[in-house]
């Protein structure tokens, strides 16, 4: 039957087919059951490749290879986590084979292309919009957080001899100075059709690592409501929803009752991320597009790819409907956990921007509001922001 079809083939299988073009497969894409796999890099076509094959076209398959970098299949097993929990860069095949920078499944799509005569509506490309994306984990530096929270801060300023601090506070809470988080009007300021902005908002109670206000206070909920009305908005779940499931439901019904709208989007505070466990516990909770794939300690492709794709559980072996969107780099990747300067960091951004337009990517960019208060450790990100977007 194949050898009367017209268009394109691949044959995934051992069977040799008249011209066709044909990718021996390794036995990752036809097991019911995930074990541990003997990975060995080697490098052909100036491309990182494994799961070596004997005959066919490609002396590798890399559809199975595809597939076990997509579906993060290493991060299924004992890891050694960080202080947050997390799957560290560091630990990644990606990261230890230096090819943690390049977006590697478009390439290898590219190699198989080369190979076949697609016809023409086959290769227009999907354009995609730069995605500008905050999270709210603190909407205000000082404002609105309560006389037992402000006292506190205040005293702590003194405590520190950080009287440049406790200058700022005071004159923001007198209205004499803009709240330094306050970066909203700028961020409108800057937004074209050329880029999307999404915002992801915490609703969470106060706990050491979520530090925002209350979101029952109406200076929040008019946020909120302002911001929803202007750009895609969506839950920023807590720290600790990871493990406490029934913290989850609770923020995405908060932000929904105040914003009005059904929350579908989603991205983890602190990228805090287990697979599958947090995939399936955001997709019970109705979340449809994930924005969390990306490592905090590093910037690049943590799934080897550029554009969103559908959650594959590979403990159920099934497809789901949740779209995970990966992210290219994190704002506090780069100045915390990487400390760079800010020219390094715009090397790298230019770096990671070029494999995006290389493989007719998606550039997904993790900002926060504070990111623009060019005070302390932000300054110079304007700049940034403004070379990130042009
Ligand atoms: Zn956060």
């Amino acid at each position: 039957m194949v050898n009367n079809f017209d268009g394109p083939v691949i044959n995934y299988s051992q069977q040799k087919i008249n011209n066709k073009l044909q990718i021996i497969p390794c036995p990752i894409l036809f097991e019911e059951k995930i074990t541990p796999q003997q990975i060995s890099i080697e490098q052909w076509n100036n491309l990182p490749v494994f799961f070596k094959t004997n005959d066919g076209d490609f002396p590798f398959d890399l559809m199975g290879a595809a597939f076990y970098l997509i579906t993060r299949y290493e991060e299924y097993f004992s890891i050694t986590p960080d202080n947050h929990g997390r799957f560290s860069a560091n630990n990644s095949l990606a990261y230890k084979h230096n090819f943690l920078h390049r977006a590697l499944i478009h390439h290898y799509a590219f190699c198989i292309e080369s190979k076949m005569e697609l016809p023409k509506t086959m290769q227009e490309k999907v354009k995609y919009k730069p995605l500008i994306t905050f999270d709210i984990d603190n909407a205000y530096a000082y404002l609105y957080k309560g006389l037992y929270r402000t006292t506190g801060a205040a005293i702590k300023d003194i405590v520190r001899f950080d009287f440049e601090n406790l200058y700022n506070r005071i004159s923001t809470l007198c209205f004499i100075k803009k709240d330094p988080f306050d970066t909203y009007a700028y961020i409108d300021a800057q937004a074209t059709n050329d880029f999307e902005i999404a915002y992801f908002f915490m609703t969470a109670n106060l706990s050491q690592f979520d530090r925002n206000m209350d979101y029952r206070k109406k200076q929040f909920q008019k946020l909120v409501t302002k911001i929803a009305s202007q750009y895609q908005i969506g839950i920023h779940p807590s720290y600790y929803s990871n493990e406490q499931t029934e913290k989850l439901q609770e923020e995405i019904n908060r932000l929904a009752t105040m914003s009005k709208k059904k929350i579908i989007h989603s991205r983890q505070h602190f990228l805090r991320l287990k697979f599958p466990n947090t995939f399936q516990q955001l997709i019970k909770e109705g979340i449809e597009h994930d924005y969390s794939l990306g490592y905090a300690d590093k910037a690049g492709f943590r799934a080897s790819i550029a554009v969103p794709f559908a959650f594959f559980n590979l403990t159920t072996n099934e497809k789901t409907n949740l779209i995970l969107h990966p992210i290219t780099f994190m704002d506090a990747t780069f100045k915390f956990y990487e400390k760079k300067t800010n020219d390094q960091t715009i090397k790298t951004i230019s770096d990671l921007k070029n494999e995006i337009q290389q493989v007719n990517g998606q550039l997904h960019v993790v900002l926060h509001n504070e990111t623009l208060s060019e005070k302390g450790d932000w300054k110079g990100w304007r700049n940034i922001f403004e070379k990130i977007i042009s």
